[in-house]
């Protein structure tokens, strides 16, 4: 391979995809000549038109990441942080970036938006040739709404514990202080860190505070973004954040938005900086219809939605009533117990309720929907009862996010692999199949299913992620969950 000819594949390929300025071509090039220790550069003709058929740069970076591997003596990672470099080096500015965002965005909010995501994915901070090898399939019910499911093969997996730490942990002196910090912008980064040179972000007033969007590396749906507040400070759920909420639907009203809940085990894999997650995707929760009306005056409506967890939704017109109904009910839930069903707010200094709240505007209809959370663990439980419950762990062991409670499961490439060695103990005794596949030691229970139901691996993963939810469920859809949900809607309306 001639790396000169790759390093003018790379400059065309900006040009054609990265708003690389002709003017700035020989630039660039000898930027690069540099960076490489060359001379000077490629003289024959490179193939534009294939160049302009590429989705994303992998084909071009990967023969140059082995030339740094193999020349340059460098470690996969480091070669692979290397063209992280290289890419962010030819994408346009972050100013020049927020500037094409704003003057789109005067036009029409969906264009600009499309704007970024189109080069997050061209400059290759969206992963998306890993993203598109993703297994995803739609789980559908007799007795409940469609799922969808993925199996993620762009992510490594966290367990609860690992994010438990990260809470507790103070911020390191490390630089950035995490993942979702501003100073990213750029970054190098090393082995515990990612290199960010090719992120970019553009910055959002959200009820009066500054804060940032940019798009998930891993986008689990359409234009799954990531909104951040510009300081290190931990999650939380209140009328500030359903405000910040509301700021962002207005602007955005194509997007929907969601806030995890700020606690381990019922909220998302980072705790301890603020931030949202939203998307055009339309998640299974926010298409659910109502199981139950509350109540209904001058066009501001309380339902249950019919889902698996126990999710709350208040539909109206007018903000400022569906924030004031919205931080009753997340303030009412902080310190609500329910012994019957065993909701305890609170346990040795330590709280468990809390809220995922997640918002879409249809028209000029805002809809907040308020997901009901308690992350408490007992003897029977020690992973949390209103969690996956230990017999679902092999399926799924992370936290139960906004985007799973809301009906998007993603689960961990290990079940490729494991699934694959399920349907082959089908037809092997316990014994031989443990011998063969030691980790299926906690897939008994998927191995008898499928047979006695003649099941697919997928079915029954569709009914693990259906029974997950359940689980997750503060009130369970019974006759004292019911009674339960309504006592507690009563002690909120009272106050
Ligand atoms: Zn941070």
């Amino acid at each position: 391979m001639e790396i000169e000819k790759k390093i003018k594949e790379l400059v065309e390929y900006a040009k054609i995809h990265l708003y690389l300025c002709e003017e700035d071509e020989i630039y660039f090039t000898n930027l690069l000549l540099k960076y490489f220790g060359l001379e000077k550069p490629y003289e024959g003709e490179v193939d534009t038109d294939h160049l302009a058929s590429l989705p994303y740069p992998d084909e071009i970076l990967e023969p140059i990441k082995e030339y740094l591997m193999k020349e340059k003596g460098l470690e996969e990672g480091e070669a692979e942080r290397e063209c992280v470099y290289l890419i962010g080096l030819l994408s346009p500015r972050p100013s020049e970036v927020d500037m094409v965002f704003s003057s789109l965005y005067e036009n029409k909010p969906e264009s600009a938006t499309s704007y970024l995501y189109d080069l997050s994915i061209k400059n290759n901070y969206i992963a998306k040739s890993k993203v598109d090898k993703n297994i995803i399939w739609d789980a559908y019910y007799e007795d409940g709404s469609p799922l969808e499911i993925s199996i993620n093969l762009s992510k490594p997996e966290k367990n609860n514990k690992d994010i438990a730490k990260l809470v507790k942990a103070k911020a390191s002196t490390g630089y950035p202080k995490c993942v979702l910090c501003e100073q990213n912008i750029g970054f190098a980064g090393h082995e515990k860190h990612p290199a960010r040179e090719n992120l970019r972000f553009i910055p959002l007033t959200l009820d009066g505070e500054r804060w940032f969007m940019q798009y998930s590396p891993y986008v689990y749906y359409d234009r799954h973004c990531i909104v951040f507040h510009k300081d290190h400070i931990p999650m939380a759920v209140n009328r500030h954040i359903l405000n910040c909420l509301c700021d962002f639907v207005d602007a955005f009203p194509h997007f929907f938005i969601g806030s995890n809940s700020d606690l381990p085990i019922v909220g998302g894999s980072i705790l301890n900086h603020e931030h949202f997650q939203g998307g055009a995707h339309l998640l299974p929760l926010l298409k659910a219809k109502s199981k139950k009306v509350f109540f209904e005056k001058e066009g501001l409506t309380l339902s249950k939605v019919d889902f698996y967890d126990t999710c709350l939704k208040i539909e109206g017109k007018k903000r400022n009533e569906i924030l004031d109904l919205g931080e009753k009910i997340i303030n009412k839930w902080k310190t609500y117990d329910d012994l019957e069903n065993e909701i305890i707010h609170e346990s040795d200094g330590e709280r468990h309720s809390t809220t995922t709240a997640i918002i879409r505007k249809e028209n000029d209809v805002y809809q907040l929907f308020l997901i009901l959370r308690n992350n408490r663990c007992n003897e029977a439980h020690p992973d949390g009862i209103f969690h996956a419950h230990k017999e679902y762990h092999h399926i799924k062991h992370e936290g139960i996010g906004l985007i799973e409670a809301a009906g998007l499961f993603i689960l961990p490439p290990r079940l490729v692999r494991q699934c694959k060695e399920v349907e082959e103990a089908l037809n092997m005794g316990k014994e031989e199949y443990l011998e063969k596949y030691p980790d299926l030691i906690d897939f008994e229970r998927m191995i008898t299913l499928m047979k006695n139901n003649n099941w697919t691996s997928r079915e029954y993963i569709n009914d693990v992620c259906k029974n997950i939810l359940k689980n997750v469920a503060v009130f369970k859809d019974d006759s004292k969950g019911n009674k339960g949900l309504d006592r507690f809607i009563e002690a909120v309306l009272d106050e």
